[in-house]
């Protein structure tokens, strides 16, 4: 049985104060309430620290946006898988579309960024997903099999078991589109099957497999029952305390 997991990214969002605040609202939301999910938040690296005080005694874990490939040295505005498990961070996101997009990040850097997470003992959220110009094409499944194979290359069974991949169709991400429950519940077949075929059936069932993509509080229950659906990677939707709970607790 996979436990779902919910993680907001907010992305360049939130400076210390708000950090602050939309933390304290959130546990103040989720206060008293049974959850049925892992509650992961991912500031920007500036309030990591701020974000790990508060979160402290609560049901909320932290991830980081994104990480260096490497350990320490001249590589100037980096920051290293070490600096961010002594920040308290357990997840960290890798191949964010945006970074995919605006930082050239490919398939064998994100595959490199997971290794070094994974490696730290920290839990990669590997994200994968077409773009519009690809589904219109059908492309789709394709897409999703090279890049799920690019990411996962060289990893053990054990490794991809603790990962979780997020399935993030680029063009629903911020565009307030969503995938319909099917077209996520397909996409996420198709990663599974993926990595059952280069991994086993077994391994494949173990993987927590996120969708990503306008996820709100009113579309997050129908998309979160699909079978293949393991919970929510949300972008505009975390950035407000009450409609990030709301997700959470749709679950
Ligand atoms: C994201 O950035 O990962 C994301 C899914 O954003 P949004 O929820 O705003 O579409």
């Amino acid at each position: 049985m996979r436990t779902k997991v919910i993680a907001g990214n907010w992305k360049m969002n939130n400076d210390i104060t708000q950090t602050t605040e939309l933390i304290n609202g959130l546990k103040a939301a989720l206060a008293g309430k049974s959850l049925n999910a892992t509650v992961v938040v991912c500031p920007p690296f500036t309030s990591l620290g701020t974000a790990q005080q508060l979160i402290a005694g609560s049901v909320i874990t932290l991830g980081a946006q994104d990480v260096s490939l490497y350990d320490s040295g001249a590589y100037t505005g980096e920051v290293s898988v070490g600096m961010l498990k002594a920040v308290g961070c357990t997840y960290v996101i890798v191949g964010h579309s945006e970074r995919r997009q605006y930082h050239g990040e490919t398939n064998e850097i994100i595959n490199q960024k997971a290794k070094k997470v994974l490696a730290g003992g920290l839990i990669p959220i590997i994200c994968v997903g077409e773009t519009l110009q690809e589904r219109e094409q059908n492309i789709t499944d394709t897409v999703l099999t090279t890049q799920t194979t690019g990411v996962l290359a060289g990893l053990t069974a054990e490794q991809v078991e603790r990962s979780i991949i997020a399935y993030e169709p680029v063009w629903a991400i911020g565009t307030g589109k969503t995938a319909t429950k099917e077209q996520a519940e397909q996409a996420h077949v198709v990663i599974r099957s993926v990595i059952a075929s280069l991994y086993s059936p077994a391994t494949a069932d173990k993987v927590v497999i996120q969708y990503g993509g306008s996820v709100k509080a009113d579309n997050a229950k129908e998309l979160l029952s699909q079978p293949n659906i393991d919970g929510a990677l949300v972008g505009g939707a975390c950035l407000k305390a009450d409609s990030f709970a709301s997700i959470i607790t749709a679950v």
